[in-house]
């Protein structure tokens, strides 16, 4: 329960050549939600969290608690309280768990100007993975590997976090362990835009939705006003 708006899209557009990845896009995300973004393949979902996130050019607007980003770097970003996930989750298999979150703050902040003991015990807490600091991200899980790079993405304390499709390569007991932490974080006061294709995990953790096709936004509400969305069916239907 923040602002209404904490985060604010407005116009948001990206073209890949003549290829339009994202078409228009507005929206709001309230403070202390999870918002769901899914959509059919191609739809423009990974376009849209990087426009957000400054890893991809972009047209229109996106503001953060009232301040306007669209100039700033993906660094910036980062450093005025964006923080992200990548579909490739891209951790150092040979360093511990540990290590790999703390490159996270690196990310945030620069450089370290103090230990980072608190923060990694703060993220190491929510997601549960005190047990495991010290060991090779090469040795964990799916699961677990998603959730270490959660954890390095939180260590830099965001406002928003831009999940890119958390529950990938996760089986069911996982994902329904990794919809649990969400809200975790979610109720620590960290508002969570997230791109998934586990619908089930996304209709039964989201507070709201917004499904996109062809990098429009064809449907937005919550998970109920979703499921009862006949355009959202015939898109999904029309794609496979
Ligand atoms: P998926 O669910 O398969 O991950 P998505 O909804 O995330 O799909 P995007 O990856 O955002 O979709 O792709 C949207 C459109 O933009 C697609 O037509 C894609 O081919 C195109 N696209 C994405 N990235 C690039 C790029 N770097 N260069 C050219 N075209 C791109």
């Amino acid at each position: 329960p923040g602002r209404a708006d904490l985060l604010s899209v407005r116009g948001l557009g990206v073209h890949y050549g003549g290829v339009v990845a994202v078409d228009d896009v507005t929206f709001d995300v309230a403070g202390g939600t999870i918002v769901g973004l899914i959509g059919p393949n191609g739809a423009g979902k990974t376009t849209l969290l990087d426009a957000v996130s400054g890893f991809a050019e972009h047209t229109g607007t996106v503001v953060l608690d009232g301040r306007s980003l669209e100039d700033l770097a993906p660094h910036e970003r980062v450093r005025a309280g964006l923080g992200r996930t990548f579909q490739a989750l891209e951790l150092y298999d040979d360093l511990s768990v540990e290590e790999n979150v703390a490159v996270g703050l690196t990310a945030s902040h620069g450089r370290r100007e103090r230990p980072p003991e608190e923060a990694l015990r703060r993220v190491f807490s929510l997601l549960d993975l005190a047990s495991l600091r010290t060991r090779p991200a090469g040795e964990l899980s799916q699961g677990q590997r998603q959730l270490v790079s959660i954890a390095r993405a939180l260590v830099g304390q965001p406002r928003v976090l831009l999940l890119d499709e958390p529950a990938g390569g996760l089986d069911t007991a996982e994902s329904t362990w990794l919809g649990e932490r969400l809200k975790v974080i979610r109720d620590s006061g960290v508002t969570i835009i997230m791109v998934d294709h586990d619908m089930g995990l996304v209709l039964s953790l989201c507070d709201e939705v917004r499904v996109l096709n062809f990098g429009k936004v064809i449907a937005a509400g919550t998970p109920a006003e979703i499921r009862a969305d006949r355009e959202v069916a015939a898109a999904y239907l029309g794609s496979t």
